[in-house]
């Protein structure tokens, strides 16, 4: 009965653990590893509810009064239709993710909710928290008066947003003046919606990285490319916002094929990294060359191996199982993370990982 099925559920994930890694297979999905699997058990979730915004209205509202696109699909990545003014209402009939399909005059297209409040009165449009661990009053409906900000994070006021999951990294504030420090992994995210200041990486390659760090990716790429060696520039910044839509298709394909809200987002977990947990999603990692293992045959690795450090990059998540211990991510010959000259120099004369050298481990 239960018992059995929790114990087939852990093996199986077990299983498909095993084979994951942190980084990004196509389309920049992130994958991690080794999960724990503890909380898998002991919780029950309360409902599924995905759709209780459809058929209600909303009204456009973005933090500084900028239209919002509508789109063809549900992801930044679709073309615009058209954009809408902030303060006008539309319709929501169809919810994927943190994607609404909206109508809009004529238009009909999808919209990120992020940026919609409900007209009505009434409580907050997706969240209705689960009320699985019993000690977080936090949720039902706050306040959804004010207009002017995202209510709908604040149902999990005291916590991120997927806590009612068992995860609560805890939240930073990324420090400017040790900005290329600043570390990521399952304990410690980004704010939400954070976006840093862009800059292309490398000219021409539509590929992206803090706009700190790019000149230093330059700098790498030519001087790589000048000893006969092309680090292609495979994938830098992902945005919290593509993270979270991401994770959340991922939740609801699970929620459809019949698993609670808390097992569908611990599932989700194991195969992308959480909204804000990922170092792309700060726009301070690079996927080098080609996202499976054997880059670490490629000359560009052997190269990077050499010479990265003296441009500020670390390998970010080493081979031996020692250091995948804390990290906690799988062997990424291709995730460079920018850390600065000086961290990447002593990094790698000491061995330490970034959590061993902040002394977070
Ligand atoms: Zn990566």
């Amino acid at each position: 009965m239960r018992i059995k099925r929790i114990a087939a559920l852990i093996s199986a994930t077990i299983l498909i653990v095993s084979a994951l890694s942190a980084c990004s297979v196509s389309g920049g999905v992130e994958l991690e590893t080794e999960f724990k699997t503890e909380e898998a058990t002991g919780k029950q979730s309360a409902t599924a509810e995905t759709s209780v915004t459809e058929g209600k209205k909303f009204v456009v509202s973005t933090s500084d009064g900028s239209p919002l696109n509508l789109r063809k699909g549900a992801g930044i990545e679709f073309d615009i239709i058209t954009t809408i003014e902030d303060g006008h209402t539309v319709m929501i009939f169809e919810q994927q993710g943190s994607w609404a399909k909206v109508n809009y005059g004529n238009y009909t297209g999808w919209v990120n909710m992020d940026y919609l409040k409900e007209e009505t009165n009434t409580s907050t449009k997706t969240e209705t928290t689960t009320s699985s661990s019993s000690s977080s009053p936090s949720s039902s409906s706050t306040s959804s008066t004010a207009l002017s900000s995202p209510e709908k994070e604040k149902t999990t006021k005291s916590g991120y947003k997927y806590s009612y999951a068992g995860f609560n990294p805890q939240t930073i504030t990324v420090n400017e003046d040790k900005w290329n420090l600043t570390l990521l992994n399952r304990y410690y995210c980004l704010p939400e919606g954070y976006v840093p200041k862009l800059a292309e990486a490398v000219r021409g390659s539509g590929v992206y990285l803090d706009y700190r760090v790019a000149p230093y990716y330059q700098k790498m790429y030519d001087a790589a490319k000048a000893d006969g060696i092309t680090l292609s520039p495979n994938s830098g910044y992902r945005s919290y916002q593509t993270q979270k839509t991401n994770f959340e298709n991922r939740i609801n394909s699970y929620i459809s094929s019949g698993y609670d809200k808390v097992t569908a987002t611990q599932n989700a977990s194991r195969i992308i990294l959480l909204p804000g947990t990922s170092e792309h999603n700060a726009g301070l990692a690079m996927d080098i060359g080609w996202v499976t293992q054997d880059f670490e045959k490629s000359s560009a690795f052997a190269w990077l191996c050499e010479h990265a450090q003296d441009y500020g990059f670390i390998l970010r998540y080493p081979k031996s199982e020692a250091k995948q211990a804390i990290t906690k991510i799988v062997y990424e010959p291709w995730h460079w993370r920018y850390v600065g000259v000086e961290a990447a120099k002593a990094m790698k004369a000491s061995g330490q990982v970034l959590e061993e050298y902040l002394g977070k481990a």
